[in-house]
């Protein structure tokens, strides 16, 4: 792209195909575009080819502007132009964004933010040598998968875990294990779309299971997966709706319905709760979430849950249960592949123990900003809204747990609602301008008022944001 001002540029806007050659020929060599003194410090930050690379890559730009009609660029604006292209590729990445949209779980923004304690982990992890499958005392190989799980057997009362990539690989993991060429079993209202394409049905056929849906998309019974059952059936699973709701005539079994179905024909229920709610959130007025721990009391041989949604951690997919069916995914070739990696690791075992030692709903950061108090949600924006000016006021609105986690809820909130109709291109230009600045904010609009919700804001950026946002609408 060229972002050039019009003065950066020759004025010399050809007409005829000769005019067009003699410009061509005025187009800068690659050599004098090197020379420039904005490329000096890149060639000495970045690989003189990758920055050769570049310029060729914008005088082949500016030869096509050119051959199109268009003003041949000073040797100037090309180096600009490769510097702000460069900036944004080889500097480091990714750019932190403050959050101000409210919606906790941002899937474009990287999902659950992880704890202090957490990140260290993950750093000291990857900065030098680990135990990670080393048995210290013996000397002796160990498993990577071993402190996680003894936190997850504390936690949730699961005899055995594994932790993967993330909870789709979890059940492609888990499916492929437990029921590769079988038939699984699944509720016509829950053979549903997860989010960015990943589908039910789509990861049982992946790992090789064969799909059968019973009942109706509002109304499945008990006896509709007995029904179902036949000598090649080999588990039945429970699809946790986690990002729609299904309303009016509906009826779903209770999971000990199910398990009974199962029990009486020595098949495994198997069920995938997305969430990963190791604190109850009805706790915090919010509709409850299925718990791993109430599902495995229930009767369920296998957990399916992720580590970065309300389990507050980093990405991964953990599967958790009976010992014999977690042996079973331990020993597929797909665990290798799907395996967690040692920083992730670290990451959701510093993560895990805030949960062990009861600090989660004030050390992970999800729980966290689910608590905060609505009194001190209307101050903050009060403070904000006061610093940007008379475009900003505080308005009631709704924030979101997000993440395809409890669609339904919205969890009451106070913005800083801004007027942008002072500038040019109204809102939208306005969230632009918060979105590329420094830092990155990135807010909600809605009814053209920009919004800001401190919720999913940390407090100690309250002023900041508030100042870039007064910056922008000047
Ligand atoms: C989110 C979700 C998944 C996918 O989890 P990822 O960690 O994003 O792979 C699977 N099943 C359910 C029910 C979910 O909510």
């Amino acid at each position: 792209m060229l972002g050039l001002s019009a003065e950066a540029y020759h004025a010399c806007m050809t007409t005829s195909s000769e005019n067009r050659h003699a410009a061509l020929r005025n187009l800068p060599s690659v050599d004098r575009v090197l020379a420039e003194p904005a490329l000096a410090s890149m060639l000495t930050e970045v690989k003189r080819d990758i920055v050769v690379d570049a310029v060729r890559e914008e005088l082949s730009i500016a030869r096509d502007a050119v051959i199109g009609g268009g003003y041949v660029p000073t040797p100037e604006a090309i180096a600009q132009t490769v510097v702000m292209a460069g900036t944004s590729t080889w500097g480091t990445w990714p750019t932190p964004v403050v959050n101000a949209t409210g919606v906790i779980l941002h899937t474009n923004l990287g999902r659950a933010p992880m704890s202090a304690a957490a990140t260290q982990a993950a750093a000291a992890a990857g900065e030098g040598y680990s135990d990670l499958e080393l048995d210290l005392g013996k000397g002796t190989r160990g498993s990577r998968h071993t402190a996680v799980s003894a936190l997850i057997h504390q936690l949730t009362g699961a005899d055995a875990a594994i932790t993967v990539n993330n909870n789709a690989g979890a059940m492609l993991l888990g499916l492929a294990a437990i029921a590769a060429g079988k038939e699984v079993i699944v509720s016509r209202g829950e053979a549903s779309e997860i989010g960015g394409g990943f589908r039910i049905p789509d990861v049982l056929l992946q790992s090789g299971a064969k799909l059968v849906e019973v009942g109706t998309v509002n109304r499945t019974y008990a006896h509709d997966y007995e029904n179902a059952i036949t000598e090649n059936t080999g588990a039945l699973l429970i699809v946790h709706r986690s990002n729609f709701k299904v309303i009016g005539f509906t009826a779903e079994p209770d999971l000990k319905d199910i398990v009974e179905v199962g029990n009486r024909h020595g098949i495994p229920v198997l069920h995938d709760l997305g969430g990963g709610a190791l604190l109850d959130t009805a706790q915090f007025g919010l509709t409850h979430e299925w718990m791993p721990q109430e599902s495995l009391e229930g009767g369920a041989g296998l957990v399916f849950f992720s580590g970065d949604k309300l389990l507050g951690g980093p990405q991964a997919g953990i599967v958790a249960g009976n010992h014999e069916l977690v042996g079973k995914l331990e020993k597929h070739p797909l665990a290798r592949a799907l395996r967690a990696d040692k920083l992730t690791l670290a990451a959701l075992h510093a993560t895990l123990l805030h949960y062990v030692r009861n600090q989660a709903a004030d050390q992970v950061p999800v729980w966290r900003m689910i608590a905060v108090p609505l009194p001190e949600l209307e101050a903050r924006a009060g403070a904000m809204a006061k610093m940007i000016g008379l475009d900003a006021k505080v308005a009631p609105a709704s924030s979101a747990i997000g993440g395809g986690t409890l669609p339904a809820d919205e969890i009451p909130t106070y913005v800083v609602s801004i007027d942008a109709s002072r500038i040019e291109g109204g809102a939208d230009a306005l969230a632009h301008r918060l979105r590329i600045g420094q830092p990155a904010i990135m807010p909600r609009i809605e009814a053209e008022q920009v919004l800001l919700d401190p919720r999913t804001i940390s407090p100690s950026r309250d002023a900041e944001v508030a100042k870039a946002a007064r910056a922008a609408l000047s």
